[in-house]
């Protein structure tokens, strides 16, 4: 994934899988990820990476950046 002008690569990835649903939204304890259309975008200078975002999405929409 990208490189942020903050010099951060993102650690989690929103995948075209993504519905829409809401749930990594409400979920992640950093407001990181944000209504962008589909897939949602995640803010690399947010993002710390825990993964819950991934455990709650339910169609696996979301994966650790490689
Ligand atoms: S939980 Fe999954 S399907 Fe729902 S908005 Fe987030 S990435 Fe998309
Ligand atoms: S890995 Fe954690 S901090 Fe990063 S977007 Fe997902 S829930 Fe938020």
């Amino acid at each position: 994934m990208g490189v942020t002008g903050a010099g951060r690569a993102t650690l989690v990835a929103v995948t075209d899988r993504c519905q829409g649903c809401g749930a990594c939204l409400l979920t992640c304890p950093e407001h990181a990820i944000r209504p962008h259309g589909r897939p949602l975008l995640v803010l690399p200078a947010l993002c710390t990476g825990c993964g819950e975002c991934i455990e709650v999405c339910p169609v696996d929409a979301i994966e650790e950046a490689p």
